[in-house]
């Protein structure tokens, strides 16, 4: 019998219409949103595909688990701003990220701050502020009782787990086994009866397993968990908990052969978390937290071919931008295996003479590679190559100043 031989695909990129061959992005054509922007390479983020965003998530999650968007995934500024206004709290993990939230007008007390290593000045303007510290360590507990003291002030706590189980299949872990992030839970009763003692706010528990998974039962087995885990814990918490926060990890395509996350067990699992909630831990609201599941898709990477070369037969479309800006597309932001990212060459959208062709950067190294052998369209300088699912851990996760490059910018559109 013969076997289906075709290679894997990358999911259909349908978020972006395509109007006379070009690219739609934020409702103008990609040439002329170059020349809008001014200078190319550019991150372009669209407003509308953030806000569908949200809504499609809001449609599936039960109404009383509130939404926050850890801003790690993506910090420009007007962005946060729009974020800010679509949901129910910001996550952020330094102090550089409360000023961010702070400025673009998220209300303190729905702001939450994560993250091992936290600065005893960091600590200050946590409470300073107001916002909740997602306590990781007994140092952050006696830091925080002290400053409380300082500032007459009791520091608003929740006490961040590392769990005793990992979120399965994902792409990476952050919580089970040894790890730098949150109390183990075995030591939680004993860090809740310091933050008891000296009379610190406690809120409640955060718990994040892990990021970029695309298996809603394991997102599923692992919020079943955490729920659990926290329920247990509750038991030696000097104050009822007001909010529990089960993570994230939701995760999006990128690469050949990944689909979509189904969303809906992960919804009909919380409503479920909900109503037990209601009775088993009756002050608290649920919480998830998500970073690029609420921005990756809506943003796409948009670098001018300045170049293009044939090396022993092998097409290279040499770039304005490459790793400097964009880590991730090139493999070297925590990919094990290299993998392209889904990319097209967006002024030739409908072109019907393809090539196969790689895309790299401007960068005096094999590492800068955007695109490894793939079929795109027949491209010339001038030209411009489209990354999409670019709207996180894109420019703020990048080493701008390797080999002396201007920075990229970045537009809300
Ligand atoms: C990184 C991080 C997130 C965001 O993860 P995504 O995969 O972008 O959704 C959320 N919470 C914490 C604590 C994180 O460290």
């Amino acid at each position: 019998m013969a076997t289906d031989k075709t290679p894997p695909a990358h999911a259909p990129m349908s978020q972006f219409p395509v109007e006379s061959g070009e690219l739609v992005v934020g409702g103008l054509p990609l040439t002329r949103l170059a020349a809008r922007v001014g200078t190319t390479p550019f991150y372009a983020y669209d407003r509308s595909l953030l806000s569908r965003r949200v809504a499609e998530l809001r449609a599936i999650l039960p109404p009383a688990v509130k939404l926050h968007y850890a801003m790690k995934a993506n910090p420009m500024p007007a962005l946060v701003a729009h974020m800010v206004r679509l949901v129910d709290g910001i996550d952020v993990a330094s102090g550089g990220e409360l000023k961010g939230a702070l400025d673009a007008g998220a209300d303190p007390r729905e702001i939450s701050f994560a993250g091992p290593g936290k600065r005893e000045n960091e600590l200050v303007q946590a409470v300073a502020a107001g916002i909740v510290v997602n306590v990781e360590s007994f140092r952050e507990i006696r830091l925080l009782a002290a400053i409380s003291q300082r500032l007459g002030l009791p520091a608003r706590v929740a006490v961040r787990v590392n769990p005793d189980f990992e979120l399965k299949a994902s792409g990476m872990k952050m919580g089970g086994g040894p790890k730098q992030f949150g109390i183990d839970a075995e030591a939680v009763p004993q860090a809740l009866a310091e933050i008891g003692r000296n009379g610190l706010a406690f809120e409640g528990f955060h718990l994040f397993a892990g990021s970029q998974n695309l298996k809603a039962a394991a997102i599923v087995e692992a919020q079943q968990k955490s729920y659990e885990l926290a329920l247990r814990l509750a038991g030696d918490a000097p104050a009822p908990v007001r909010f529990l926060n089960l993570g994230g990890g939701f995760g999006i395509p990128y690469f050949p052969g990944e689909g979509r996350l189904d969303l809906a067990p992960i919804g009909a699992n919380l409503a479920a978390l909900v109503e037990r909630a209601q009775t088993e831990l009756p002050q608290a609201e649920l919480v998830i937290e998500l970073g690029r599941y609420l921005v990756g898709e809506a943003g796409v990477y948009v670098t001018r071919v300045l170049d293009r070369k044939v090396s022993r037969g092998q097409v290279f479309l040499v770039c304005d931008g490459g790793l400097n800006h964009h880590l991730s597309a090139s493999g070297n932001f925590g990919q094990v295996i290299r993998k392209n990212y889904p990319v097209a060459i967006g002024n030739k959208m409908d072109a019907t003479e393809k090539e196969i062709a790689s895309v790299v950067g401007p960068l005096c190294t094999p590492l800068d590679l955007l695109a490894d052998r793939m079929e795109l369209a027949r491209a010339e300088p001038g030209d411009l190559v489209v990354i999409f699912q670019s709207g996180a851990y894109g420019a703020s996760a990048s080493p701008q100043a390797f080999l002396g490059h201007p920075p990229v910018t970045e537009i809300l559109v």
